[in-house]
């Protein structure tokens, strides 16, 4: 069990208690977003994922198994660093490899390798994704970031940016479709994106309004990724209704 109170050395003036609110909030500790439940202070509005509060180190991860990983509360090295999973910038607390020039952020610690959905499934990409990714239509991120990608294992494989799913729930946050659900829907993200690939963007298939097998897969992918990303302890429920940029 953990605490439901407690001192974090990042700030020393009040304890951290553990609350649940179904809202989009920006760790302090690692400067990412975050939704659900959190500690915080609300005196000073300072928020910490679960992660930043009880790091552990040191770590390894499931992307480099012969690596070993340290926590700090500033980033290292030389220069702008990357995390080497969402390529998203490090500004703040982060688990760094000093012998291989690696850095995570906290959150980005508990990706693994693969997930699996039923019989299929996703897989980091070793290199660049072999394809186009099918939120950005893009197979770098850019020149200088080295973020992964997931790859499915399905008939047609799809790729997709870890760094795009983040983007997705953080266009969404903006847009405020974060909702709170009721009863037993408590956990609930509405996703509203609008996607380039038509593919995608087909939430059901044309017989009997049925949700596509691709469908129920990436709901429950999105949702991992998710939970994971933003440092949600209990898998969030995602509806997810990608809209197509060309109807
Ligand atoms: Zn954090
Ligand atoms: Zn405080
Ligand atoms: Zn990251
Ligand atoms: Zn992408």
């Amino acid at each position: 069990m953990t605490p439901t109170r407690q001192l974090h050395p990042s700030h020393p003036k009040h304890e951290l208690e553990w609350v649940n609110r179904q809202k989009s909030y920006k760790c302090d500790g690692c400067k990412e977003g975050g939704f659900g439940p959190r500690y915080r202070c609300d005196r000073c509005d300072y928020d910490l994922h679960e992660a930043c509060m009880f790091p552990k180190s040191p770590t390894t991860h499931d992307f480099f198994k012969e690596r070993s990983f340290k926590f700090f509360d500033r980033p290292q090295g030389n220069g702008e660093r990357y995390c080497d999973a969402c390529g998203r910038d490090i500004e703040g607390f982060v688990y760094h490899c000093k012998e291989a020039n690696l850095d995570f952020h906290p959150c980005c610690v508990n990706l693994t390798r693969v997930i699996k959905v039923g019989v299929t499934e996703f897989r980091i990409c070793e290199e660049e994704a072999p394809s186009k990714c099918c939120y950005c239509e893009k197979k770098n991120l850019g020149k200088d970031t080295k973020g992964r990608s997931y790859a499915s294992t399905c008939e047609n494989s799809y790729y997709l940016h870890v760094a795009c799913v983040t983007k997705m729930i953080a266009e969404n946050s903006k847009k405020d479709y974060f909702r709170s659900g009721d009863g037993d829907n408590e956990n609930c993200l509405v996703l509203k994106n609008r996607v380039p690939d038509r593919r995608l963007s087909l939430n059901r298939s044309s017989k009997g309004g049925k949700k596509s097998r691709f469908w129920k897969i990436a709901e429950i992918v999105l949702s991992t990724l998710t939970a994971i990303l933003f440092g949600n302890p209990t898998p969030v429920i995602i509806n997810v209704l990608l809209l197509a940029l060309n109807p």
